[in-house]
This record gives C-alpha cells, structure tokens and sequence, in this order.
C-alpha cells in the first residue's frame, strides 16, 4: 500500500475512534477560532509533504476545536447526527471520486439519486412525479424551488425569464409570511426578487400565516405571484395552515413555496403529520438530509411538482455534455453546479439505514423529548417555556421583567461554559430567548435530562451571581 492510501486508513481509524468517543463524551469547551488559526498559521507549503504526516497534522492541530455536533447533548442548531453509516457512504462517494454530473460520468451516482428521490417523495407523502434536486442544504434548495417558480410564473405570462432575464418582465409579487427563515431571503436575493421587494403576510404569535391575511394579500396583487410558506418556524416549531393557503393559492394561480428544512419531516411521522396537513398541494419544497435525515453534511434537497420549469431554471447544456432530455435522469437537470458531490449514496444509505419506521419512530421521539425538556424546565422557578411546543424546537427564558434579557444570555453564556450540553440564543419577538433545537438520533431521553440539569444548575448560579438585592 503507498503512502497515500495508509493515509486514509489512518483517517478512518481516527474518526471511528472519534466517533466512538463523542457518543458518550461530555461537551467538552473547545478551543476558539483564534488558537486553531494560531496552531495552522504557516506560510504557504513550497514543497509537498508525507501523506501520513500530513493527515496527523490535520488531525493533531484541528480536534481541539472539533464541537461535539453529533454528541448526545447537542440542541444547539437543528443538526443531525452525521450518522456513521451515512458518513460510511460518504466516503465511499469521496473515495469512488464521482463527479455526478451525468449518467455517463458516474452512472451508480446518478442512478442511486433516482432511487433515492423516489423514496423522499413517498416518505415526504408528495407527488410521485415530482423532481428533487440533490443540492448543499435548504439554503440552496429554496434558491432552486424559488428560481423553478420564477420560470414558470413568467413563463405563463408569455415571458421565457432564462433566456431574457429579469429587465422588462412583468413585475412578480412576492408574499412571504412574516416569520419566514432568513435563507428565503437569500434565495429571493440572488434570484433578483429582491430580499426587500416582498410583501409580507401577517402571522400569529407562534408565527403561522394568517389565512385571512393571506388571502387578502393574493387579492390584492396583480400579475404573477409566488408565495412562500413553511413547514418548521425556527424558533416555535410551527408549520403553516397548508391546507387552508395552498388552495388560496391554487385558485390565485400564484406558486407556492415552502421551506420545510426541517419540518416537512413531520410528513414522515403518522402522529405529527396533521401539523403539515395539506403540504402536498404546494408547488416546491426545500428541505434538508442534514438535519432530520442524520445525513452527514452537505445534504438538502429541491423538490419541484412542475419538473419542467425545475430543469429550465436549473439545466447545463453544452456540446460536450450529453443532453438532459431523455428517459435517464441527469443529477445536474435539477442543480446549479455541473461538476458536484455524489449526494445521492448518503441519502440511499441513510433511508435504508432508518427505513420508514425508523425516521416516524426519530422524529416522534425527538419532538416527546423536546416536550418533556420543555415541561421539566418551565416547572422551574425564574424559567418561562415561551411558546407551547408541538414539534422538536423550543425557546426558554430565564427571569423576569426588563432584567430577563440579560438573565437569558448570562445563563446561556454558563451553560455553553460549564459545556455539559450545547444550546444557544436567539431573539423571538424582540426578547432573548435560549433556543433548542432536537435533531440528532444520537439524543436519548436520559441525554436530555441530564441536560436539563446542568440548564437549571446554570440558571441557578446566574440567579445567586446576578439577582442578589441591592444592599
Ligand atoms: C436550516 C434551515 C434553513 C437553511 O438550511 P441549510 O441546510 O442551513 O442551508 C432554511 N430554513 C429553515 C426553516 C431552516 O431550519
């Protein structure tokens, strides 16, 4: 064996190590930015170096700011647990050296994307004829739904937007409810939507459309509309009344979009799917591997009921390339990039590896954690659950009055120190929040309990340090 491939032996051996030891590991503090660059600053390499030399480096100088995202504490963001069998197929995708870009060039990658998307809309409960593009996350997913809507809403009104662009097209109206992700704004940003030029649709205090507004804002606009809705409101949870707006919008003739890059996940879990009741009627869906799925990064997926203006908005033609008509279907019809990552083998393995029952089974679990964390905390003198919980995010603040602010941060500043468990901030309707978010299978209920005692043990050195009267 040459150098080169002891090295990836010598990689494997140390995930797998890693890996084994996070699972139990305390969220140990990690170093910060500053000392990992201090540890990596070099002037740039004049001449090569030992493979395995060089991946011990890597290793030696990167894992002390290594974050235990996949450890059984972590509620920090919505992340998945990169499961292992997911990061198996990854490397395979690594190691095989696919560019996914036609069925010429990588015929299994490309063909285990055809599966896999066939299995995502049946788990997801939408269309069968749908087209999903394998794409980097939800950011991009909502980027690529938004540009297929863009197509076809000016394609319907005479306008053929790839070939003449945004300059002199009849002006598209933009409706998007007011507690929408930031990244939807991203997506509206490079489409030349504008991340501004939006209406905004009324929400309730959880942060779900109001159907009235909604309807209300589609009688108002004039010419084509695109709306954009979701499943999963970062903060609460919350899913927005599909079944009530999809039909308004299906009678306006507007595209409706949702970002669901968690909680269209909710559609794979019998009991929690009447909170997405209706999402199948919508036009485009983003949503993520990473997250729900355990997939390891980078993993989302674009999926479009009008797969025609899907591979309009997105398709690569050249006279090198083999044309994207035609009974196979190329990865690159339904993505921005050309040359890309095989997705589709972590995506395969992951839905082979948790199955239909498994992913219901995961997330209904996940969201009776967060409820019972929930609960355990709002019981808590000086701790207030803000909203009601129905899926797997909740926000909780500690103290009251004008002082609950600078209580919130301070505990979540102690937890994020005393690093038993992960968790952050976040602001909710003008107020600092502590957000948690469950989504990685790694999570156990005895995981979250032991996190919910190291939050209040915080919240109680925070009560005694920084509440004490005034003498
Ligand atoms: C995470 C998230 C996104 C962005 O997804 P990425 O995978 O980070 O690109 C968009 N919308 C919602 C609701 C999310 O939770």
């Amino acid at each position: 064996m040459n150098e080169s491939l002891k090295a990836m032996a010598d990689a494997a051996t140390a995930a797998i190590a890693y890996r084994d030891a996070v699972a139990g590991a305390a969220h140990t503090p990690v170093a910060d930015y500053a000392t990992i660059r201090a540890a990596f600053a070099a002037p740039t390499p004049e001449e090569g170096g030992d493979p395995q030399e060089i991946i011990a480096e890597l290793i030696e100088r990167a894992s002390p700011g290594i974050r235990a995202q996949t450890g059984p504490r972590f509620f920090g963001w919505v992340i998945g647990n990169s499961h292992p069998t997911g990061v198996a197929a990854d490397w395979l995708a690594s190691a095989w050296g696919q560019n996914a870009a036609n069925t010429l060039a990588a015929p299994s990658a490309s063909a285990i994307e055809d599966i896999a998307a066939g299995w995502l809309l049946d788990l997801l409960g939408l269309p069968g004829d749908a087209s999903v593009g394998f794409v980097t996350g939800a950011t991009v997913a909502n980027f690529v739904c938004l540009a297929a809507a863009r197509s076809a809403v000016l394609e319907k009104v005479g306008w053929d937007v790839e070939a003449d662009g945004l300059f002199g097209a009849p002006p598209i109206t933009v409706l998007i409810g007011a507690d929408a992700h930031a990244t939807v704004y991203s997506g509206l940003k490079y489409l030349g939507l504008g991340a501004k030029r939006v209406q905004t649709v009324e929400s309730d205090s959880l942060g779900r459309i109001l159907p009235d507004a909604f309807q209300r804002a589609l009688n108002d606009a004039t010419g084509p509309v695109i709306a954009i809705a979701q499943a999963g409101q970062i903060n609460t949870g919350v899913c927005d009344p599909f079944a009530e707006i999809a039909p308004m919008a299906r009678a306006a003739g507007a595209w409706l979009h949702v970002d669901g890059a968690f909680g269209l996940w909710a559609q794979a879990a019998p009991d929690r799917a009447p909170l997405t009741a209706g999402v199948e009627l919508a036009d485009s869906w983003a949503t993520d591997g990473h997250k729900w799925l355990q997939t390891p990064y980078d993993s989302g997926f674009a999926i479009v009921r009008d797969s025609a203006a899907h591979a309009r908005a997105m398709a690569i033609s050249a006279s090198y390339l083999p044309p994207a008509e035609g009974a196979e279907r190329d990865p690159s019809t339904f993505v921005p990039e050309l040359s890309r990552r095989a997705r589709g083998f972590a995506t395969w393995a992951m839905i082979r590896q948790l199955g239909r029952a498994g992913i219901a089974d995961m997330v209904e679990h996940h969201c009776r954690i967060a409820a019972h964390m929930a609960q355990r905390l709002d019981a808590e003198t000086g701790i207030t659950l803000v909203a009601p919980v129905s899926l797997n995010q909740f926000m909780v603040r500690f103290g009251d009055g004008a002082d609950a602010d600078r209580l919130t941060l301070a505990t979540i500043k102690r937890v994020q120190d005393d690093a038993i468990a992960f968790l952050g901030g976040a602001q909710w309707r003008g107020d600092w929040v502590m957000r948690c978010s469950v989504s990685s299978v790694a999570t156990t209920m005895a995981a979250a309990d032991t996190s919910v005692d190291a939050i209040i043990a915080a919240w109680r050195w925070v009560e005694q340090e920084m509440t004490c009267p005034v003498t």
